[in-house]
């Protein structure tokens, strides 16, 4: 039998609804910050992602998909978001409109990685970038509009983590100091980190190796490097989050795993089965488009990891969607049934029939089975008198009413509902 390649996931009917609701979600939240959706190809040129990710990454150096294409062209499969969405900035000119630009992307990105809980090859996230300002207020917003996200979502049990890893300048001076620092300390450091205390110290602070992490809580702390000019700006957003109420910890080894961030980093992290997960992470990144060949232009971003957050939303969020199950006598003919079904179907109402030829016993135990809320029973009696019983199974009543009646009663909350019925205890 064929298989899905490792790292892969097939997202059944069981948990689509957790996925239309992360993604309704999405849509609502950028419609309140008045931001458009921006639709990026899924594969680029791989130097893109090896000019903005940066060559030092994990990305680019062991997780990205690339491959040659029949006219022999490199190409990577998209393995994060902002790479493609300053491209298509530049490439399109969407700097020429009024700044900022603000939009963002629901994609699915692809990395070669381990794949554990919460850690897959393909992946999908919620993601936000403003280009055009370098004004404090927009890593503010940011930080604001993805927490109200998960609040959306109900998940509540999050600690936001934020830095300020500084601008090239203030990490010059730093990343020599932590070159020394790991020089020192290269036995208790992993084979990575020996390579990356040459190419790129910073990357040392993001390494997953516990060891590592250990040994690098005493390394120098960027903080004490930052130039007047990035402490300001980060002094800024923390008092934007306070005034907001936002509650935050500094995390001053908190990097990301990127290489283009500038001044503010911050991560989401929620409890999955008591071990901490990431779930958001963003940041400031004022010199990438520059870096990807345009002009100077400030950004900020973030990206919600779609796949963590689904493990973290209850049932209750989605709850079970109104619905109405028709179970007719066997002396009621599918012309009669379908023409009420497509009366309700027409009203925006879920309807389902019996589409497998039940006894009106066996159909009454298949509607309490897939949930549907409330039966409409339809015999030739119903049929001639034009009134209708209508079992609502959630509150275990029943009513009779006029045809006519009918959608309006389907539709009516629960509590007019029991405002009206007699409860089959009464
Ligand atoms: P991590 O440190 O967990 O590897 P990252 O720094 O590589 O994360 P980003 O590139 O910042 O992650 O992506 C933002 C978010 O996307 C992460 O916080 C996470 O929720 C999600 N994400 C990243 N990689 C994966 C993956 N392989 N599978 C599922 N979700 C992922
Ligand atoms: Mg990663």
């Amino acid at each position: 039998m064929e298989q899905k390649p490792k790292g892969t996931r097939d997202i059944l009917p069981n948990v689509i609804r957790k996925w239309h609701f992360m993604e309704e979600m999405a849509r609502k939240l950028a419609k309140q910050y008045n931001i458009d959706e921006i639709r990026t190809p899924t594969f680029e040129n791989e130097t893109l992602y090896n000019r903005s990710v940066g060559e030092s990454s994990d990305i680019v150096t062991k997780e990205m998909y690339t491959f040659k294409d029949k006219g022999g062209r490199s190409l990577a499969l998209r393995p994060e978001g902002t790479a493609g969405v300053v491209r298509a900035f530049l490439e399109n000119g969407l700097f020429n409109n009024a700044q900022p630009t603000k939009v963002f992307y629901i994609a699915n990105n692809f990395r070669y990685e381990n794949t554990q809980a919460g850690r897959f090859r393909e992946f999908s996230q919620f993601g936000v970038e403003y280009f055009g300002s370098q004004e404090p207020i927009v890593d503010a917003e940011q930080i604001i509009m993805a927490s109200k996200y998960l609040a959306m979502l109900g998940i509540n049990n999050v600690e936001l983590q934020i830095n300020s890893i500084g601008c090239p300048k203030c990490r010059a001076n730093f990343n020599s100091a932590l070159r020394e620092f790991a020089h020192a300390h290269k036995d208790e450091l992993c084979q990575d980190c020996n390579k990356r205390m040459e190419t790129n110290p910073l990357r040392m602070l993001d390494c997953k190796n516990e060891k590592c992490q250990m040994v690098l809580r005493q390394a120098p702390k960027l903080s004490d490097y930052l130039c007047d000019e990035c402490k300001q700006h980060f002094k800024s957003v923390l008092s934007i989050l306070d005034s907001r109420k936002i509650k935050y910890s500094i995390n001053t080894n908190l990097v990301r795993g990127l290489d283009y961030y500038t001044k503010t980093v911050f991560e989401f992290v929620a409890m999955l089965e008591d071990k901490p997960i990431t779930v958001c992470g963003g940041g400031r990144y004022d010199k990438l488009v520059a870096e990807i060949g345009g002009n100077d232009v400030p950004a900020c971003g973030f990206a919600c990891g779609l796949d963590r957050l689904v493990y973290l939303i209850d049932d209750k969020m989605i709850a079970p969607k109104d619905f109405v199950y028709i179970a007719n006598t066997p002396d009621v003919s599918i012309t009669e049934v379908l023409a009420v079904a497509e009366v309700l179907r027409s009203a925006d109402i879920a309807v389902e029939t019996n589409l497998t030829n039940r006894s009106f016993k066996a159909q009454m135990k298949y509607a309490d089975k897939i949930c549907a809320n409330k039966v409409v029973i339809l015999g030739q009696k119903e049929i001639d008198s034009g009134e209708f019983v209508v079992k609502n199974l959630r509150l275990g009543s029943e009513c009779t009413m006029k045809a006519s009646d009918l959608v309006k009663y389907i539709k009516l909350d629960s509590e007019s509902i029991k405002k009206i019925t007699k409860t089959f205890s009464d």
